[in-house]
This record gives C-alpha cells, structure tokens and sequence, in this order.
C-alpha cells in the first residue's frame, strides 16, 4: 500500500493559497487543512474571554482551554470553537488584526502544530495543508512543498477584492501582518529549502492550479 499524499503549501496573506489549495485538495480527492483559520479561531477565542491580547502569559496559561475543530472538507471548510461555529467571525477586522499576536505565543503554536499533525495523520487518503510554516514544521517530510509568492500590490488587490475593501488600506494592513508573521522568534515565515517557489503575480487561479496538479501528477 502506497502512504496516503502530503502536499504542504505556504505564503504570505493574499498570495492565493487558500483558494489554491482547496483546488487542489478537491481536485485530488484529499483533506484540505487551513491552518491561518485555526490562529484566527484561537484569536476568536482569546477575544471572547476578554483576555489582553498584549499579555502572552496570559494567553500562555490559557490556549489549552481552547476547543478548536477545523472541518477538512475541501467542499465545506469551517471551524468551531467549542459549540460555536466561528467561520465567519474569524475573517472579521477584529480577529485579523489581533491574530499576529496570538501566533507569536510558543504555547499556541505547539498547540495548534501538534493539533495538525494529528488531523494530517488521521486524513488516511492524503492532505493538503495550507499556512506559514507546514513545510519546514508542521510537516516537513510532505511529499510535496510549494511556496507561493505575489507582490505586495498584487496580494492587496486579491484581499481587497475578496473582502470589498479599499486596495492602500488592505495593503498596510497586509504589510504589518507580513513583518510581524516574519519576525516573529518562534516559527516565523519562512520559506523551505526544499519548497518549489510559485510566484503568482502574473498568473491566474487556473494557471496556479494547473502548475501545481502537472507537478504532482507527473512525479
Ligand atoms: O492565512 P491567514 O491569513 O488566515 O493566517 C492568519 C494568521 O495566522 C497569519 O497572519 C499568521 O499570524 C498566523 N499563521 C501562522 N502559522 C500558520 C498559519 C497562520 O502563524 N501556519
């Protein structure tokens, strides 16, 4: 029996990767984990106990008391915290400009990483996993590793599009998150060595998925 397939796909916001890797997930009949909306769902959390977003002990003490259930349905993504379904909340204002904080805490992300590579392990027919760092930590003898880049113009007209907001806003905001997730000590944005670098600024959705579907399928 051949081991079921891991494609790990990583990137800055608004370089695609969400869209792309359902795609792709759908398109091979494999799980689709998006592990920005498991940060985003502990920042919901967080958010909704009333803890201080700027004391990590705080949010230390407490990222164990947070139930996080994302679905693995490339066809129906969604998240619940508890019995709360919070899919929509987490893509709110609120949450994306208090996520980068949360992710910085060692505690969460040892938390969520162990909480993902449990959900990859239990995907018997293969993954695709979507975030910042499956390639060089979450999973990093995936099958398959791309990293997927745009210009910083390029992602804020994309976010700006999805979420009908203004471009220059979306793109300040999208630089702010970008230089906290990079700088951040623990597991900051980087791209793996072994990662096949896509750079989508001039391609369409469809080329992405294409390229990425040619490379998995001729291997
Ligand atoms: O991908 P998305 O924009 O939804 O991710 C939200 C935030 O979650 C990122 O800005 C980053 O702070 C954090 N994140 C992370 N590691 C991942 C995925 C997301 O730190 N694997």
């Amino acid at each position: 029996m051949t081991s079921p397939l891991v494609i790990a796909i990583d990137g800055p916001s608004g370089s695609g990767k969400s869209s792309v890797s359902r795609a792709i997930a759908s398109q091979l009949g494999l799980s689709y984990l998006d592990t920005g909306s498991m940060y985003r769902a502990m920042t919901w959390f967080f958010q909704n106990q009333g803890v201080d977003l700027d004391d990590p002990a705080a949010i230390e003490s407490h990222a164990g008391d947070a139930v996080i259930k994302p679905s693995v349905d490339p066809a129906n993504p969604g998240i619940t915290v508890g019995t709360v379904d919070v899919s929509e909340p987490i893509r709110g204002d609120l949450v994306t400009s208090g996520v980068s904080r949360v992710s910085a805490v060692p505690r969460v992300r040892e938390l969520l990483v162990e909480l993902q590579r449990a959900i990859a392990k239990a995907a018997t027919s293969g993954i695709v996993a979507e975030g910042r760092d499956i390639g060089l930590v979450v999973l990093p003898n995936a099958d398959f590793k791309f990293f997927l880049t745009a210009d910083e113009s390029a992602r804020a007209s994309r976010r700006a599009a999805e979420n009908g907001e203004e471009v220059s806003a979306t793109q300040q905001h999208l630089a702010s998150r970008d230089q906290a997730d990079s700088t951040r000590k623990a597991s900051p944005l980087v791209q793996a060595p072994d990662a096949i670098v896509i750079d989508t600024t001039n391609m369409t959705f469809d080329e992405v998925v294409d390229h990425i579907l040619l490379l998995v399928r001729g291997a």
